[in-house]
């Protein structure tokens, strides 16, 4: 498995011959971060919201986890990249995943 140098979002690997298809390329900003278009980002992504996502996930955890903790709902531009027009807004929430993590206590192994 590897990760696409072009599109870096996707692992894949060559399996009966199939070759990694990048998925569809967007222009994203921040409404109130970036000043417009000329401002945005390229991301891939599989649809518009997703691209939202992912903007919001990168830029959270470059921060203070603002999306995730409730303190922000950032609303996110996304159209085609190449295209002229608005394109879409997309306000993106987070919430955290519960993680569990088992130790092993020593003390008990070296009882036995
Ligand atoms: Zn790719």
């Amino acid at each position: 498995m590897a990760v696409c140098a072009q599109c870096h979002r996707y692992e894949w690997q060559f399996q009966h011959g199939g070759a990694h298809v990048c998925p569809p390329r967007w222009q994203v900003y921040e409404e109130g971060y970036h000043a417009g278009w000329d401002e945005a980002r390229s991301i891939y992504a599989r649809t518009p919201d997703e691209a939202a996502e992912f903007y919001a996930q990168e830029a959270d955890e470059g921060g203070d986890y603002d999306i995730v903790a409730g303190r922000s709902t950032p609303l996110v531009h996304v159209r085609r990249y190449g295209d002229e027009g608005g394109g879409h807004a997309w306000f993106v929430q987070g919430e955290t995943v519960a993680h569990y993590r088992a130790r092993l206590r020593v003390s008990r192994i070296l009882d036995t």
